[in-house]
């Protein structure tokens, strides 16, 4: 039985916690938040097949609702594309904190110990593996914990990742320029008209590089201001007061929400695991990076992450055996989000009159609508090739998006290359190419 420390109540930490103690660990939680705040202040979108994926029980009926359709406007709402979710698709809408609160009932009747209100405050580390945590408890009490491994789930700006000694290869930071900062809130609704019901999302809204989105509830509005890089108190209130131009029933009054968080969008970090350690979900980069959508990513590498922690018989979680989880995810889903990550590295870089040609123009289509929710079938050198062409009439956009685009064409080589069985020297090379696209 190996002692398992999970950093963090984060969806995919907490798949591993159920799995592992499942399989007769004993693995406890550290959570900084209490048990009835925990998780964010509103309603997300997930796929319930992740569930059956890593052997959990689904949540109950009741806590879900189906998908919204989604609509995407230009800056100037000249052009709206649709992505559509068909009511058989398995994708649902739950409440942020009732989901965690499922995923830690799960975790406590399979025998996780949780600590709530307890947070981490850095790694623990020897010379050449991580040996635990240092915690703070609910009454200030500083304590260190040990573990066989430490598994991080503590989000994107985990201290426990950026606490990590540089001879452990872990990338610390991820730099703010990769993340994006979103204000959301719950607004009262101030009569009673329904209106469309689906995620309106507005790129580059007011001019600013970023994506807004507006959702009409029957009985409350669901606002996000989403910009790349940081956000201003500014831009929030101008982002407000164009949505209630439009929207004359957005009221004043918070209801839920109200705060800024920050979500990763960047390709998985090039390390996730060193000795006895290992990140998953936020932690370790793992969403999709043009919409931010890292539930369903975070469950699955939990699942993983379980697996071949599960497969480690003797306690003793290297590098070299951990190794294989991060290979398994990269081949599943993060090797192909790379191309996602480098089409929000050029979005990003644009100007709000781009995104009004790349969309008056058909570049920006729905196929690429399509590409933001993970479906990459259409990506292809040649695909990469035509849109690129169709770019010449504005030409200036050339050069940005050639540089968004260097390296793909080893693309293919970040999945042959990667070796299933950790080997130092093949590892380095791969990196260079991961790096390097
Ligand atoms: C506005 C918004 C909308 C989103 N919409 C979607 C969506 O529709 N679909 C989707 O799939 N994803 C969505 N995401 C992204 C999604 O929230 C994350 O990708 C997903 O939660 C996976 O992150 P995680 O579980 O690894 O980390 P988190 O959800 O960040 O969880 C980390 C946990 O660690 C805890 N923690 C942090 N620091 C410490 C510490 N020092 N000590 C102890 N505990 C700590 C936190 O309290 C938290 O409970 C959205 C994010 C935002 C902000």
């Amino acid at each position: 039985m190996s002692r398992i420390i999970v950093a963090g109540a984060g969806h995919g930490g907490l798949t591993a916690a159920f799995n592992l103690a499942k399989a007769g660990h004993s693995v406890t939680v550290y959570e900084k938040q209490s048990y009835e705040t925990v998780g964010h202040d509103w309603h997300d979108g997930l796929w319930l097949r992740d569930f059956d994926l890593v052997n959990m029980p689904r949540p109950d009926a009741s806590l879900l609702t189906p998908n919204k359709d989604m609509r995407f406007f230009n800056p100037k709402k000249t052009v709206s594309l649709e992505l559509n979710f068909p009511e058989s698709s398995n994708s649902v809408f739950i409440d942020r904190r009732k989901l965690v609160q499922f995923l830690l009932d799960q975790c406590v009747s399979a025998g996780v110990k949780v600590c709530c209100e307890t947070e981490a405050l850095c790694a623990v580390c020897g010379p050449d593996r991580i040996r635990g945590i240092k915690i703070k408890t609910k009454d200030g009490a500083e304590k260190t914990v040990f573990g066989d491994l430490v598994i991080d789930a503590a989000g994107a700006s985990s201290p426990v990742r950026r606490s990590l000694p540089g001879r452990f290869g872990i990338q610390n930071e991820i730099p703010a320029k990769d993340m994006f900062f979103v204000y959301r809130a719950y607004y009262e609704k101030t009569d009673t008209e329904k209106l469309d019901p689906r995620y309106s999302v507005y790129f580059f809204h007011c001019g600013h590089a970023g994506m807004d989105w507006m959702i009409t509830e029957e009985d409350y509005m669901d606002v996000l201001v989403g910009k790349f890089g940081g956000i201003t108190q500014e831009e929030i209130e101008e982002s407000l007061a164009d949505f209630r131009e439009e929207y004359p029933c957005l009221g004043s009054a918070v209801k839920r929400g109200g705060y800024v968080s920050k979500i990763p969008l960047t390709r998985t970090l090039p390390c996730i695991v060193a000795n006895g350690y290992a990140a998953v979900g936020d932690s370790a980069g793992m969403t999709v990076p043009l919409n931010g959508c890292g539930i369903d990513l975070s469950l699955q590498a939990g699942g993983t992450l379980a697996l071949i922690a599960e497969s480690v018989k003797d306690g003793n979680y290297t590098k070299e055996k951990l190794w294989p989880y991060q290979q398994r995810y990269c081949v599943l889903h993060g090797n192909r989000l790379v191309i996602i990550a480098k089409l929000r590295a050029f979005l990003a870089s644009l100007k709000a009159h781009n995104v009004d040609f790349l969309m008056e123009s058909g570049i920006l289509s729905q196929t690429e609508i399509g590409m933001a929710n993970g479906n990459m079938s259409a990506v292809s050198f040649g695909y990469v090739m035509k849109k690129l062409r169709a770019i010449l009439p504005q030409s200036y956009l050339i050069p940005a998006a050639i540089g968004a685009m260097r390296g793909i064409r080893n693309l293919k080589k970040i999945t042959t290359r990667m070796p299933a069985v950790y080997d130092e020297a093949k590892i380095r090379s791969w990196l260079k190419i991961y790096n390097g696209i």
